[in-house]
Parts: structure tokens; sequence; C-alpha cells
């Protein structure tokens, strides 16, 4: 089994962060070191380590998490002027927690490519 990160701690508001969305499936708060105007974080509330770790079964789950992304993009004023989803995976990825994280970065130009 996978260690539980503080991620958990976040979905459980056992420490406080910003945020933005919540339902039964998916939690998206403010990152806490933003890499641009508009850095929000959009999670399964299920953990998954890395996406090496996405099972058939987590398509449907990982769809809600774009759906939950472009609507926050649309509530923070940035769908029209354009954003960027990533999701890191394990070292040369860049991957600092381990549960599957959605970036979506916007409000300024960001150029070909972030490296967060
Ligand atoms: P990764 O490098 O794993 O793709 O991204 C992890 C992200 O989580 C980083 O952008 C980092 O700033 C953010 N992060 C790490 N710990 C916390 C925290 O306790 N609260 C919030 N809101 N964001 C965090």
């Amino acid at each position: 089994m996978p260690e539980e990160t503080i991620f958990r701690k976040i979905i459980n508001k056992e420490i406080p962060s910003e945020m933005l969305y919540q339902d039964d499936y998916v939690t998206a708060f403010r990152d806490i070191s933003p890499q641009a105007k508009t850095h929000i974080l959009i999670i399964p509330n299920k953990l998954i380590a890395t996406t090496n770790d996405i099972e058939i079964k987590d398509e449907i789950l990982i769809g809600k998490l774009y759906t939950v992304a472009k609507n926050l993009a649309k509530q923070e004023g940035i769908a029209q002027s354009g954003y960027r989803l990533i999701m890191n995976c394990n070292d040369d990825g860049g991957q600092e927690v381990y549960h599957i994280h959605l970036h979506l970065l916007g409000g300024q130009p960001l150029g070909k490519l972030v490296t967060l």
C-alpha cells in the first residue's frame, strides 16, 4: 500500500489550505508555492501515488479531475486566455508529493514550457 501524504491532511481539512472545490471524489486547492498567478492543484480523494498507478477502474475519476480543472479555470477567469494542465510523475518528472495531482497554471503567458 502506498503511504499517505500531506494531501490526505488537506483533503480531511486537518491542515489549512485555500480549498476551492471538494466533492466525494475530488478536492482542489491553491498551491502553497504558486508558480503562476493562478496555480491550483486538483487531486483525487483516493490515494493514487503516481500516474503509473492509475488503473482502468480509475478512468472516470481521472476524467473528473479535468472537468473540475476546466470549471475552476472558468471560475478563475482564465478559460479564454488559456492555461496549462500538468501531472508530474516520479523523479525525472519532478514529482514531490506522491498523491497524483493535476497542476492548473494560468493567469499569465506561460511560454512553451513551465518547469515546476
Ligand atoms: P509536484 O512537484 O509533486 O508535482 O507538486 C507538488 C506541489 O504541491 C508543489 O507545487 C507544492 O508547492 C505543493 N504543495 C506541497 N505541500 C503543500 C501543502 O502543504 N499545501 C499546498 N497547498 N500545496 C503544497
